[in-house]
């Protein structure tokens, strides 16, 4: 069945500009990171991504690794792009990263000229694409020079691979420093992509202020916490729940320990008293930050999606909701 997006996609999402650059992102984001290997129903995950987009979402966040198995990811959203959005490639804004191991031997993990470039190559494949819009370096390396990975993202810019460079769970400083040699070789930094949750609040420690410096913007990741800060694990651990799969990045104690419980009920009074679910209140509350351009979450359902997305009708909070979160809201 032929895809005919909904004619009023850019209505009602309030864009936010990346940093100071012209790139403008939805608050809430898709990443296919658990939720699109080879295991998922394909046409749960059309769904899935034509559902996004109807409701404005033009940005869909993976990397070499994502699936199970790695590279799966990529190539279910690839085959979706080519079923239903051969005529809006240019409305949509695909990134992809490399950092993590992704194959055998010194080439296929880190940050080395030839890993990035052979895996970005990689990628583009799986895709079914000629260029990325976003490349990310996924996480620092120390043993490669600075200037040989960012000059490698350089080079997949300039090489029309991808339209802007980015990085990926780095540390203020190298943060920095990252910056400093893009904005030499002419290629500025984007966007960086870190972690941020109300369980999990390291970018406050600098990581805000370095990026608003800099005029690069942020796209947060896990900003559900992997599902904690949801009404998922109110009732015990569903089956069908990340905490009971194998991927190992959310066990099954974390979310049944009653500190873990105590926070989740408190937050959810705080959004059942604004009307909102608890994932919308933490979602919303990532996104108190200007420098928060995109909030990326994960969804394995259409419902899980809805509820995300609907966030941006209200995204306000006032100093009291933010000073009742404090108490619950710790690392
Ligand atoms: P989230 O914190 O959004 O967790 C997503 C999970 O939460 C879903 O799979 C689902 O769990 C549950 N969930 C989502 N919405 C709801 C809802 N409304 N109600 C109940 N449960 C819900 O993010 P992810 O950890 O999935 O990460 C998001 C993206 O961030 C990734 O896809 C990736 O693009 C990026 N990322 C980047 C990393 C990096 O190093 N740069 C690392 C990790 C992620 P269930 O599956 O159980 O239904």
């Amino acid at each position: 069945d032929a895809y005919l997006p909904a004619a009023s996609r850019y209505d009602s999402t309030p864009y936010r500009r990346v940093g100071r650059s012209g790139v403008q992102l939805p608050p809430i984001s898709l990443g296919l990171w658990q939720n699109f290997g080879e295991n998922r129903d394909p046409l749960t995950l059309r769904t899935i991504v034509r559902r996004a987009f109807d409701l404005g979402v033009h940005h869909f966040d993976l990397a070499n690794n994502y699936g199970p198995p790695p590279g799966s990811a990529e190539t279910q959203l690839g085959r979706i792009l080519a079923q239903d959005f051969r005529a809006h490639r240019d409305e949509l804004v695909i990134s992809s990263k490399a950092g993590y191991r992704m194959w055998d031997g010194p080439f296929g993990d880190g940050g080395s000229r030839k890993y990035l470039l052979n895996s970005l190559d990689q990628s583009l494949e799986r895709l079914g694409l000629d260029h990325v819009d976003i490349f990310y370096h996924h996480r620092e390396d120390s043993e490669t020079p600075l200037e040989e990975t960012m000059g490698a993202l350089d080079q997949a810019v300039r090489s029309g691979r991808a339209l802007y460079a980015g990085i990926s769970n780095y540390s203020p400083e190298k943060t920095r420093q990252a910056a400093q040699i893009l904005a030499d070789l002419g290629t500025p930094l984007l966007i960086h992509q870190p972690s941020y949750s109300m369980f999990n609040r390291h970018v406050e420690d600098g990581l805000l202020e370095t990026v608003d410096e800099l005029g690069v913007g942020l796209a947060v990741f896990s900003p559900l916490q992997q599902g904690l800060l949801t009404d998922r694990y109110l009732g015990g651990v569903p089956q069908t729940s990340r905490a009971a799969g194998s991927a190992g990045s959310l066990s099954e104690r974390q979310v049944t320990g009653t500190d873990y419980l105590d926070r989740v009920r408190g937050l959810s009074a705080i959004a059942e008293d604004r009307g909102q679910s608890l994932a919308q209140l933490a979602l919303a509350w990532t996104l108190r930050h200007p420098q928060v351009s995109t909030a990326l979450v994960g969804a394995s359902s259409v419902q899980q999606l809805e509820q995300n997305i609907a966030t941006v009708q209200k995204l306000d909070l006032s100093e009291d909701e933010l000073a009742r979160i404090e108490e619950f809201a710790v690392d």
